[in-house]
């Protein structure tokens, strides 16, 4: 492996069936192939001028997805919010829960009572291949790995925490659906 650490890239071309990565420095490297790892960061400069709340890096809502100004309301990748079940307030970046965030601040502006209480999910699909997790943005002191056979093949299961904080699932629906549950109440490791 050939490691090029803190410098950037000015430019790439495509080249011979492959790709000539130009990088800042003057030097040239060819390649077959290019993955790009990227990272997004939420824009709080706005609520921050403003005097709204932000706290590692999110802006701050209570469960009902309002900030600290009362009625005005934020949701998805940007907050930082208080979530009712895990009693904490959770940093999460997942779709669905820019979606269930979207629900309590629509039910919540309408006049309704909502509250942001579910142990935040998401699952990604590569290929054939499919991972889906749930858990809280806090991190975890014991795993447990389960080898399985499931109707799909080879699968396994990852339960995080003596109390249960997160489960990672490959081909096992069962535990990701289960697990909601679980990770909900802070059981013990099924
Ligand atoms: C590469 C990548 C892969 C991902 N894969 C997964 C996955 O497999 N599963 C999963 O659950 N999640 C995944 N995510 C995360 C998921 O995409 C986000 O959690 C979700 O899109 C957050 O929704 P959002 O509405 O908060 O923000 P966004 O989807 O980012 O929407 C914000 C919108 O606001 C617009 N905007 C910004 N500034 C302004 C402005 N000043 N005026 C007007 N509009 C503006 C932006 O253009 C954008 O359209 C992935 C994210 C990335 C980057």
């Amino acid at each position: 492996m050939d490691l090029r650490l803190g410098v950037g890239v000015a430019g790439i071309e495509r080249e011979n069936g492959g790709f000539e990565v130009a990088v800042e420095g003057g030097e040239n490297i060819s390649t077959e192939t290019v993955l790009f790892g990227t990272d997004v960061k939420p824009r709080t400069g706005l609520a921050e001028a403003t005097g709204l709340e932000i706290e590692r890096g999110g802006i701050v809502t209570d469960s009902s997805m309002q900030m600290s100004a009362p009625g005005i309301f934020a949701v998805g990748d940007i907050v930082f919010a208080m979530n009712e079940a895990a009693d904490s307030r959770q940093k999460v970046e997942h779709w669905g829960e820019a979606l269930n965030h979207g629900r309590v601040a629509g039910a919540v502006l309408a006049g309704g009572e909502a509250a942001w209480n579910m142990v935040p999910g998401f699952w990604s699909t590569i290929g054939n291949r499919t991972l889906k997790y749930h858990s809280w943005s806090g991190g975890w002191d014991e795993a447990k790995f389960v080898e399985k056979y499931g109707a799909e093949g080879e699968a396994f299961t990852v339960w995080y925490g003596k109390e249960c904080v997160g489960v990672l699932a490959y081909n096992a629906e069962e535990d990701y659906e289960e697990g909601r549950g679980i990770i909900e109440q802070g059981a013990p490791l099924p």
